[in-house]
C-alpha cells in the first residue's frame, strides 16, 4: 500500500481542459497522490458552465444550467467539498408558459415510480384524455424496454419514434418540442430517439430523478472556485491562458510531450507520465496526430460528432413580471426554457424586478444576429407569454452570450461514435461529457467522465485491466 502511494507521488499527469471533466479528473488524481497540472486556454475555468462579471459587477453565465435528481457523482463531489447545500431544489413540477398567457403543469407526487406521475396525468387539463392515453402507450417500452430495445432506437429520430407509437402530435409540439430544445437545443426531428428515451427512462423509473435544482448563485462562486481551492490545497497546479497547440509523439506513438501557446504567442513544452485530454470534440479533432487517426477507429468517430449553436439572453427588467420560482418551459417561440432568476436564485434576487436567463434555441439563425435583433425578437415573444405584465415593463439591461459550438448534436447513430475514457494510446486518457457514460453531454456526464479518465490511469498503475463503466 505504502509502496503504491510513494510510486504515485512521483508520477506526473497533465490534464488539458478546465471544464468540469478536467477539474474532476485533476482532483481525483490528486486525491490518489499524483502530481497534477491542469491547463486551460481561457482565463476562466468551468468550460461550458463558466461565468464572469460584467462591467457593472453582474454575473453573466454561459447558459442556464440545472441539476436533475438523477445525477449522483456530481453530488458526491459537492458533498466531499461541503457545497451540496449550494443547490436549491425546486418544487417537483414542470410548468409550461404559452402564448396569450396560457399555462399548464405536470405535477408529481411522492409515491414510488411510476405512480409519482399520477397527478401529472390526472390533474393536467391542457391535454385531452385521449392525448394523455396516447402517451400511456409510450410508458411501457420506456420503462420496460431492454438495453437492446433502447440501442435500436438510435436508428430513429425522436419525432419518428413518437409518431410510430401514435402519440398525439399536440404533445409533440407543446410538450416534447420544448423538452428536446431544452435538452439539446434541437427539435425532435433532429435528435436520436435513444437520447430522449434514455433521459425519459431515467425520469420514469426513479421518482425523484426529474426533480430540478439550481445553484444559489454563479457557478464560478459556488462550484468552480471550491473545486479549484481543493485542487490547490492538495498540491495541484492550475495554469490558465495556455492553449494546447501540438502533440509530439515518441516512436511507439504514445505522447512524448505537449506544446502549448500562451496569449503572447510564445510556445511552451510540457512533459508528464500520463495525459488526460478533457477538451471539446472540435478542439480535440484539430490536435489529433494523423498517425492516431490512421491507425485507430477510436478517433475516426469523433470526426462525425458535430456541435450545436445556442444563444443565452440575460435580461434585467424594471419590474417583476413572473412570480414562479422554477425553471419554465415554453413551446411557442424561441425560448424553450428559461427562468426568472430573481425568483429562483438567491444571489440574483432584485427586490421586485425580474432578471431572466433565456435559452434561445434552435439558434442557427440567431447566432449571426446583432444583440439588438436578438433582444427585440425575444422580447416580442415574452410580451405574448406575459400579456398582463410584460407590455408595461422596460428593459434595463440586456446581455447576449453566443456559443457557436455548444452541446453535441445527438443525431441518429451518434451513440456508437462515443468513445471510452481509455484511449488506444498508452499514456492518454480522454474525458468529456460526450465520452461513454450514462448521462450524455451534461454536468453529471462531465464529472463521471473525469472520474473514469482518472481511474484509467489509476487502474493501469495498479496493473489491473480497465473496464468501461456506465
Ligand atoms: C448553454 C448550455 C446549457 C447547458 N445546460 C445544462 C444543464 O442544465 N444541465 C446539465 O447537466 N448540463 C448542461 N449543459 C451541458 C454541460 O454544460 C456540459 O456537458 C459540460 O459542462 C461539459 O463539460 P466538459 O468538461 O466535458 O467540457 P467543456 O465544458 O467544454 O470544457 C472543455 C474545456 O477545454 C478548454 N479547451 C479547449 N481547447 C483547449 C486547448 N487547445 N487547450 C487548453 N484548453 C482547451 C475549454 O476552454 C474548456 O474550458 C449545458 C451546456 C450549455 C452550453
Amino acid at each position: 500500500m505504502i509502496e503504491i502511494e510513494n510510486k504515485n507521488q512521483k508520477k506526473k499527469v497533465i490534464v488539458v481542459g478546465g471544464g468540469f471533466a478536467g477539474l474532476t479528473a485533476a482532483r481525483k488524481l490528486l486525491k490518489e497522490g499524483y502530481q497534477v497540472e491542469l491547463i486551460e486556454k481561457r482565463p476562466i475555468l468551468g468550460g461550458k458552465w463558466s461565468a464572469w462579471k460584467d462591467e457593472a459587477g453582474d454575473w453573466i453565465e454561459t447558459g442556464l444550467h440545472v441539476f436533475f435528481g438523477a445525477y449522483d457523482e456530481i453530488f458526491d463531489l459537492m458533498k466531499e467539498l461541503n457545497i451540496y447545500d449550494r443547490i436549491d431544489w425546486k418544487e417537483h413540477v414542470l410548468t409550461y408558459t404559452l402564448d396569450k398567457g396560457e399555462r399548464f403543469e405536470f405535477r408529481t407526487i411522492n409515491l414510488p415510480s411510476p405512480f409519482h406521475l399520477l397527478p401529472a396525468v390526472f390533474q393536467n387539463h391542457y391535454f385531452s384524455l385521449m392525448e394523455k392515453l396516447s402517451l400511456g402507450k409510450a410508458l411501457f417500452p420506456i420503462i420496460f424496454g431492454s438495453k437492446k430495445y433502447y440501442d435500436e432506437q438510435d436508428k430513429k429520430t425522436y419525432q419518428d419514434w413518437h409518431r410510430n407509437l401514435g402519440i398525439s402530435d399536440k404533445m409533440l409540439k407543446k410538450m416534447f418540442l420544448p423538452m428536446t430544445l431544452a435538452l439539446k437545443f434541437l427539435p425532435p426531428e433532429h435528435i436520436s430517439a435513444k437520447i430522449v428515451l434514455d433521459v425519459s427512462g431515467t425520469f420514469l423509473r426513479q421518482n425523484t430523478a426529474s426533480k430540478i435544482g439550481l445553484l444559489k448563485g454563479s457557478p464560478d462562486t459556488h462550484l468552480t472556485a471550491p473545486i479549484c481551492e481543493d485542487i490547490y490545497k492538495k498540491g495541484g497546479i492550475i495554469t490558465s491562458e495556455l492553449k494546447l497547440s501540438k502533440v509530439e509523439l515518441k516512436s511507439d506513438k504514445s505522447i512524448d510531450h505537449l506544446v502549448f501557446e500562451d496569449k503572447n504567442g510564445q510556445t511552451i513544452q510540457k512533459q508528464a507520465d500520463n495525459y488526460i485530454f478533457a477538451l471539446p470534440i472540435h478542439n480535440l479533432r484539430k490536435l489529433l496526430p494523423k498517425q492516431w487517426i490512421d491507425e485507430h477507429d477510436y478517433f475516426k468517430g469523433l470526426n462525425q460528432i458535430e456541435s450545436v449553436p445556442v444563444v443565452t439572453l440575460h435580461l434585467w427588467l424594471d419590474r417583476q413580471i413572473s412570480q414562479i420560482d422554477n425553471i419554465l418551459f415554453s413551446p411557442d417561440g424561441y425560448i424553450p426554457v428559461y427562468a426568472d432568476m430573481s425568483n429562483t436564485t438567491d444571489d440574483y434576487k432584485r427586490n421586485g424586478k425580474s432578471r431572466f436567463q433565456f435559452v434561445v434555441a434552435p439558434a442557427f439563425d440567431f447566432i449571426n444576429m446583432t444583440d439588438d435583433q436578438i433582444v427585440n425578437k425575444i422580447w416580442e415573444g415574452i410580451k405574448g407569454i406575459y400579456p398582463d405584465t410584460a407590455p408595461q415593463a422596460k428593459i434595463e439591461k440586456a446581455k447576449v452570450v453566443r456559443i457557436p459550438r455548444s452541446v453535441y448534436w445527438p443525431a441518429k447513430g451518434t451513440d456508437k461514435l462515443r468513445v471510452s475514457q481509455k484511449s488506444p494510446i498508452r499514456n492518454l486518457a480522454i474525458a468529456g461529457g460526450y465520452t461513454k457514460q450514462r448521462f450524455y453531454d451534461s454536468m453529471e456526464g462531465a464529472v463521471r467522465s473525469g472520474n473514469r479518465a482518472a481511474d484509467v490511469i489509476i487502474t493501469q498503475d495498479q496493473g489491473l485491466n480497465w473496464k468501461d463503466k456506465d
